[in-house]
């Protein structure tokens, strides 16, 4: 049987449908699995010619009781949340003609154009299929910035069971993924519009934070959610690496480094995953913005809580990258104990310096790197003047990253950049690094003002969002 446990220790073997349906563990803690799967070289063998969809429900399978999601169930929840992809290899690898042995791994197909589509579209799916076997429905509370709020939305459009109530700050997010939640044609979504927000999402945080606190509030409203720690999402992004690693490796003694733009550390997490169960990755670069927590971390073995800088990369704009404490728990080699100290010494001091040997081990598979919004440019201009490829901030953070680290984990090696957004989500720094006119790349049908039907949602100023929430979402749950 599959179960599942916190990072703190604290909780009874969990079925995954809790661990999906409950996000975090009762004790804080993050969930991850009692007994983490293992595959031999023949296994990856057997892997390495499938399909992304069919390596999606091999991968998936080892970590889902089939008591609980059978696999003819689980093949189809996958294809379903994959359907809306526009292109038949879902995650297209394009090698680059100026760096050698270098590819970018595009996992910006979906429909609302990031990378967050492939996990949320299939944690939505998972989620609905979990509340028709119980007769319930919820609703989904979040705060965005950028990508989540349109993946989380776009998926709920097509559920039964969920409504979705994605909260972004007035002005805080670009007119492309505001339409991408404001144009769906559904009723099943209410975005949030909030004016007055000096601290950006985290004041949307705070008031989220207060109406989850509140037990009986929270029971009342059915209420969820679905960010980046939901075990989940994180299980989903493992199998980008398993493809990209077995799209670019003849064999499987190549050596291959993955390039990856880090905000919360839940993609990242998804390569660790793949590496600790047999993939032979040689090591990750970690490619951040001026929000450079994950830099110190990796270089001095310190977690500071730092002020957050706006940067032209903003999806990756975070201060505390949450998933970091999964990765620290399989570090320090499974204990609960260990990870529930160094988590509490954080909450309590805003601050926490890891041992030396575990800092020795975290550097053996990662080096992280910060990226600054000139180099971020200079990357795109190049790439587009030397490619004709048009790469979007992210990614370009990315790929900097990895010219001057890949190096670091020894010669020959290959190397993926994990491309996470569509350029045409980012046009107003596009056109800060290319010349107008901007090229054709820098569009995208989906998000032409001419299909604007922004029709839904609601708009809210700060002070009155607890009540706005808790009197919209008390309607919608009493005929849910
Ligand atoms: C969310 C996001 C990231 C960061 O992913 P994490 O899992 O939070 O590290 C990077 N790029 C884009 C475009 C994103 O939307």
């Amino acid at each position: 049987m599959i179960r599942y446990v916190s990072t703190r220790g604290g909780v009874a073997p969990t079925p995954f449908d809790r661990v999906v349906l409950e996000g975090f563990a009762a004790d804080q803690g993050l969930f991850v699995p009692q007994r983490l799967p293992r595959l031999s070289v023949h296994d990856l063998q057997r892997l390495q010619p499938l399909s992304f969809p069919e390596l999606a429900g091999e991968i998936l399978s080892l970590f889902i009781d089939p008591a609980s999601v059978p696999r003819a169930d689980l093949d189809r929840l996958v294809s379903q949340s994959l359907a809306a992809f526009s292109t038949p290899e879902i995650l297209p690898l394009r090698p680059l003609a100026e760096t050698p042995d270098t590819w970018i791994m595009e996992l910006f197909h979906g429909p609302t154009l990031s990378f967050k589509d492939l996990s949320m579209g299939f944690l939505i799916r998972v989620m609905d299929y979990f509340l028709e076997k119980e007769g319930r429905h919820l609703n989904l509370l979040l705060a965005t910035t950028g990508d989540t709020g349109p993946a989380a939305a776009h998926a709920v459009a097509e559920s039964r069971f969920i409504d979705c109530w994605p909260l972004y700050p007035a002005g805080g997010i670009s007119p492309e993924q505001e339409r991408q939640m404001t144009g769906l044609q559904t009723d099943r979504v209410h975005p949030v519009r909030v004016s007055g927000c000096p601290d950006g999402v985290n004041d949307l945080d705070l008031v989220i934070g207060k109406i989850f606190g509140d037990v009986a509030l929270k029971e009342k409203l059915h209420l969820s959610s679905v960010n980046s720690i939901n075990w989940c999402r994180v299980m989903f992004q493992a199998v980008h690496y398993f493809y990209g690693y077995f799209r670019v490796c003849d064999a499987l003694d190549d050596s291959v480094v993955f390039s990856v733009p880090c905000g919360a550390f839940g993609n990242m997490f998804g390569g660790f995953l793949a590496r600790t169960m047999g993939l032979p990755i040689s090591g990750f670069v970690c490619a951040v913005n001026r929000n450079q927590a994950l830099e110190t971390l990796f270089s001095t073995g310190l977690l500071k809580q730092q002020p957050l800088c706006e940067t032209l990369s903003p999806a990756i704009d975070i201060i505390v990258p949450y998933n970091f404490w999964r990765y620290l728990y399989y570090i320090a080699g499974e204990d609960p104990a260990k990870t529930a100290a160094w988590m509490a010494c954080f909450e309590k001091t805003g601050e926490l310096q890891l041992p030396p040997d575990i800092l020795e081990k975290m550097s053996r598979t990662h080096k992280a790197i910060s990226i600054s919004d000139e180099t971020t440019l200079a990357t795109i201009r190049r790439v587009w003047a030397t490619e004709g490829y048009l790469l979007d901030p992210h990614s370009a953070v990315a790929l900097a990253g990895a010219e001057r680290l890949s190096a670091a984990f020894g010669p020959a090696a290959k190397t993926v950049c994990l491309a996470t957004a569509h350029p045409a989500k980012f046009p107003a720094v596009i056109g800060r690094a290319v010349d107008y006119p901007l090229p054709q790349h820098a569009f995208h049908p989906s998000l032409s003002t001419s299909s604007d039907r922004s029709t839904l949602g609601g708009s809210c100023p700060l002070p009155d969002l607890y009540r706005y929430l808790v009197s919209e979402i008390g309607k919608r749950s009493s005929h849910g």
